[in-house]
Order: C-alpha cells, then sequence, then structure tokens
C-alpha cells in the first residue's frame, strides 16, 4: 500500500540509478560542493554493474572496430586502479591457439602487439608468446591439440564494493543516497523536468525537487526516459556467466564459441566467472532468466580449450543487460562500447540529463563528463577531482594482513579478505564486535563485518548482505551460513523470530532461481539434500 509523504525536499541535484555510473556521478557531483540525492530501486549495484565480468580491462576485442573505446578505457582504468588500489587484482589471461581457430597464433600475437601500446595507461603488463609446451606447463588443463598461446593482463574488482565506495564517499561528501528506493515518476511544470516522485522501502511515497535530474539507469535509462517523454534508444544484450566457488586454472582463458565469439574464464580471487553470452534482449529487465542452452553454449566453447571444464561443479549462475547504444544490422558483440551525454533540452525538456551505454571500466569517465553537462547547466564552476581523489579505505597504505590478523585473532586470509572489501578501513569494520566470529565455514567473513554492513552500509536483507560482504559466495552457496546471517541481520534491525526464519527462505528461494540452470545430476541431489535440512528447521 503507498503512502503519500507531504514536504518535497529540494537539491542541486537527482541522480536516479544506483549501478557504477549513477554512484560515480553522485561522488564527482558531492565533490564539487553540488548538493544531491542518488536513489536505487533495488540494492547498490543489483543491476548490469553485479552481473558484469567484474574486470576492469581495456578491451582488445575493440581494437578491431572500435579502438577509441579501448584507448578511452585503458587510460579511465589506470585512474580506477590509482583510486581503488584495495580492490583491484592482476587478472593474466592465456589465450589458446587451435588449430582452426579465427586467428592464428601470429595474427593473435599482432593483435596483442597493438594492445600492448595500451597497456601501460593501465598499469599492466605487456603480452609474452608461448610455445604449446609452455602453455601447457603453466596451465595443465588445457587442450594437447593447442598450437600455442599469447598472455594478457588485465584487472579484476568487486563491482559492489566498488559501487558502494563510490555511495560512501558521495555520503561522506554530503549527499543522500537510498537503495530500496524507485523512482515512480518525474515531476515535471510544462516542458521541464523538476524532480521526481519516488517509494521507498516502506512504501511511502515521497517527491524531491532539483534543479537537474540525471537518469543513469542502464538498461532500464529507456524506461525512465519515457517518464519524461524522450526517447532514449538502446540495443539491450543479455549476458549470462557461470559461476565456479573456487578457482578453476592457474591462468584466466580467453576462448572462442562455436559461432566464433570471444568467450573469457575468469579466475578471480576465490571463484572463477565463466562466460559471456550476448544476445539482444527484449524482455522484462526486471525479470531475467538464464536458460540451459546459454550455459551449454558457454560449456561447449571451453571444452574445447578445457576439456575436464564440465567435472567441476558450478554453484549459480548470474546475468546482466548491457545498456548498449542502439544501432542497426551489427551483431551483438560488434556493437560499440561507447557511452552518451545527452542533455534533453534540445527536445523541448530542460532540467534532465541521460547517460547510457559505456562500460564499468570507464564508468569514472562517463561520470566526470555527466558531471561538466550538469554543472555547466547550473552555472557551477568546479573542477572534476575523481582521477586522483582515492576511493574510502585507500587515503593510506594497508597494514601487513598478518598483523591485521594476529591483532584481531582472525585467519590471514580472513584479513586479506577484509582489507581486499574495506582496505585501510579494515580494523574500523572488526572494532565493531569484540568477536573474531566467523559466518560461514567456506568463506572467511567476519560476523563483525556483517554487524559493520547493516550499522552504516544500508544492509537491509540476506541479499543486499550478499553483495556487500560476500556471504553466500563459497561453496555452500548459503547452506551453511545463511541462518546465522539473518539472526545477525535481525538482531541489528529488530526482526522478529518469524521475519529472521522468513529472510533466510527468501534468500534460498531466490538464489535457486540462478542454481537452477546449473544443477546437473549431483547438484539436484545436494539440492534434494539441503532443502530436506531447512525443512526440519520449517524453512
Ligand atoms: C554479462 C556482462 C558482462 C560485463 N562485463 C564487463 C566487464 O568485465 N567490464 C566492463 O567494463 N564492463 C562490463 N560489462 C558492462 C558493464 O557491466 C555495464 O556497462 C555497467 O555496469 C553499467 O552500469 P550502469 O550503472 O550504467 O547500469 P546498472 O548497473 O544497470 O545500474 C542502473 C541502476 O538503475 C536502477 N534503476 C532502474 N530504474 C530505476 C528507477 N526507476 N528508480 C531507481 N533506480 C532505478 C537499477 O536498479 C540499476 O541498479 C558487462 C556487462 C554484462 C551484461
Amino acid at each position: 500500500m503507498s503512502r503519500e509523504a507531504t514536504h518535497p525536499s529540494a537539491h542541486d541535484v537527482i541522480v536516479i540509478g544506483g549501478g557504477v555510473t549513477g554512484a560515480g556521478i553522485a561522488r564527482d557531483l558531492a565533490l564539487r560542493g553540488l548538493s544531491v540525492l542518488l536513489l536505487e530501486k533495488g540494492d547498490w549495484g543489483a543491476g548490469t554493474s553485479g552481473g558484469s565480468s567484474w574486470m576492469i580491462h581495456g578491451g582488445p576485442r575493440y581494437l578491431e572496430f572500435d579502438w577509441d573505446t579501448t584507448r578511452l578505457s585503458c587510460r579511465d582504468a589506470g585512474h580506477i586502479v590509482t583510486i581503488a588500489r584495495n580492490l583491484v587484482y592482476r587478472v593474466a589471461f592465456i589465450i589458446p591457439v587451435l588449430p582452426h581457430d579465427r586467428n592464428n597464433i601470429e595474427r593473435m600475437e599482432t593483435a596483442m602487439e597493438v594492445y600492448d601500446r595500451f597497456q601501460p595507461l593501465k598499469k599492466s603488463h605487456p603480452h609474452r608468446r608461448l610455445t604449446a609446451a609452455e602453455a601447457r606447463q603453466v596451465e595443465p588443463g588445457l587442450t594437447p591439440d593447442l598450437v600455442g598461446a599469447v598472455t594478457m593482463e588485465e584487472w579484476g574488482i568487486d563491482p559492489y564494493r566498488l559501487v558502494y565506495a563510490n555511495v560512501e564517499d558521495a555520503m561522506a561528501n554530503g549527499a543522500r543516497a537510498l537503495n530500496h528506493t524507485q523512482v515512480t515518476d518525474l515531476v515535471r511544470d510544462g516542458g521541464k523536468v523538476i524532480g521526481v516522485r519516488y517509494r521507498g522501502q516502506d512504501g511511502v511515497t515521497s517527491e524531491s525537487r532539483a534543479r537537474v535530474v540525471v537518469n543513469a539507469t542502464g538498461p532500464w535509462s529507456g524506461e525512465v526516459g519515457a517518464m519524461a517523454g524522450v526517447p532514449v534508444k538502446l540495443r539491450p544484450a543479455k549476458g549470462i556467466h557461470i559461476v565456479y566457488p573456487h578457482r578453476i586454472s592457474n591462468f584466466s582463458i580467453s576462448c572462442e564459441s562455436v559461432d566464433g565469439r570471444d568467450l573469457l574464464m575468469v579466475a578471480h580471487a576465490g571463484f572463477t566467472l565463466l562466460g559471456t553470452t550476448d544476445d539482444d534482449f527484449y524482455g522484462d529487465l526486471d525479470s531475467v532468466d538464464v536458460l540451459e542452452d546459454e550455459v551449454d553454449y558457454l560449456l561447449q566453447g571451453f571444452e574445447r580449450v578445457f576439456p575436464s571444464i564440465r567435472s567441476y561443479r558450478p554453484v549459480r549462475t548470474t546475468t546482466g543487460v548491457r545498456p548498449t547504444l542502439f544501432k542497426w544490422r551489427k551483431y551483438e558483440d560488434e556493437l560499440s562500447r561507447r557511452y552518451e551525454v545527452v542533455d534533453h533540452s534540445a527536445e523541448g525538456v530542460d532540467g534532465f540529463v541521460t547517460i547510457a551505454g559505456g562500460k564499468l571500466s570507464m564508468y569514472r569517465l562517463m561520470a566526470e563528463e555527466t558531471s561538466d553537462a550538469v554543472c555547466r547547466k547550473l552555472g557551477h564552476q568546479a573542477p572534476c577531482t575523481t582521477a586522483s581523489r582515492p576511493l574510502p579505505g585507500n587515503e593510506s597504505d594497508l597494514e601487513p594482513a598478518e598483523d591485521l590478523a594476529r591483532r584481531y585473532r582472525i585467519s590471514a586470509l580472513a584479513a586479506t579478505k577484509l582489507q581486499g572489501r574495506h582496505g585501510s578501513n579494515a580494523a574500523k569494520v572488526l572494532d565493531q564486535l569484540d568477536t573474531a566470529r566467523l559466518l560461514c565455514r567456506c568463506e572467511p567473513i567476519t560476523e563483525a563485518e556483517l554487524v559493520f554492513a547493516v550499522r552504516h552500509e544500508q544492509v537491509r536483507n540476506v541479499v543486499d548482505a550478499f553483495r556487500r560482504v560476500g556471504l553466500a559466495g563459497g561453496p555452500c552457496a548459503g547452506a551453511a551460513c545463511v541462518l546465522r546471517a539473518s539472526a545477525v541481520i535481525g538482531r541489528e534491525l529488530g526482526w522478529s523470530a518469524s521475519q529472521r526464519f522468513d529472510a533466510a527462505r527468501d534468500f534460498i528461494r531466490g538464489s535457486w532461481l540462478g542454481r537452477a540452470p546449473v544443477m546437473g545430476h549431483a547438484g539436484w541431489a545436494q539440492e534434494e539434500l539441503a532443502r530436506g535440512a531447512l525443512r526440519g528447521l520449517n524453512l
């Protein structure tokens, strides 16, 4: 049931969309001294940003048809890895070449030689060429059929933490930022957009006024554009990943699919993402399913270069819809990853700016250009500082993880992972509780971190905890930790016993959808067991 609040609040700028782009814009504008309201209908990063391949990369693939995107992306990646040192880690790729591949080893090496020119922009190393024997020595899982390989280096990142770090810094500089808050309409005065109507988690509808409203809703930007009566033309493309709860290779691996498209198996810190598809998407953006066919397409491509892939147990799938700019005729993966900042006053709608397209790897640049456009409209003169200003937790160097571990009596692995999420603020997080208890046996997440996330990072349910602290991201997929986590969150938020059970059950039911396409025979048996155990607890 929706209830009305009475007094509209006023800001210089309202940003709609709490993905990496909207969060980056809110931070940039707040740092320039403007008053900002950032609204996200789900949770921070829960849209396309969280469904990405978790890479700050340059995109060597785009060199063939859109090298400027590779250049801009590499340049901005260089800034991101400097301001978010605790969040990034190097991801070393091996690109095996098989006898009938689209690119033979000479062509592949030539492409990498060109990419090497861009690598210094993002502080990455140049490629190496490997013989077949060298490649199999460093990556024994590769097929004996290979003729050679090249290496390539990119950066990995946790996009949920990247988004939240931007939100946190925006708030530290005066912005208001509300998750679980959906913009339901725009407030208009003739042709001008003068504010938004939004519904919060409590069901209350409020109104807020602003001199400029920014539409940073990624694949939803057409929907929000329609509220202002302007077309935002995208060609949304769906992508999926298979998630393994551990590393299954020494290197990340790039290979080609049955139709010649590039696929990636990305070895992240403690898990592996195998993806991704790239298909025109016409469905409901709020309900994107993963199909078993898509899973088979990925496995078929990888089996050719990494024959044992089907013997590993995936725990779930992820999916996201790329907010690609519209172009007729081209195949999805040949579409440019460029972005556009549109001031809709040219179409007779003043006070409304849209940012569409782009990539996670250049979110900071996209935010800078959008903020420049907003400042021009407001006649506000303040330079962008985000290229060099560290994100929270990066203001000083990290203490050695072993020292932190010893002081708080946690394992070095738990300390390292905590620093990966919180940087130099890790000790502040552990100070929340006087216990070093872990939430789960398979992922070393402390109870103190979850308490911190509820108290200070807007965690409102168990799925938010998955995004903020990585809860249920390990091999147990939640079976061993979701009840305990729900009790910890419930204690902080004052939930009754039945609310705690409901929250755990909602998480299990929700995550089932992402697990079903990769279950396989053993997976179904395990699921039956886990569900049986939970039924015993009335879940
Ligand atoms: C499978 C896949 C893999 C990818 N891998 C990479 C990669 O490795 N590296 C890379 O650089 N790029 C990658 N990309 C692209 C990248 O993820 C996106 O370009 C980027 O994350 C888009 O961010 P965004 O903030 O614009 O959109 P989103 O992250 O989708 O954010 C938009 C937000 O707006 C919110 N919203 C929508 N409507 C409303 C409303 N009415 N009120 C309030 N909020 C609303 C949504 O809930 C959402 O959270 C990948 C994309 C996909 C699909």
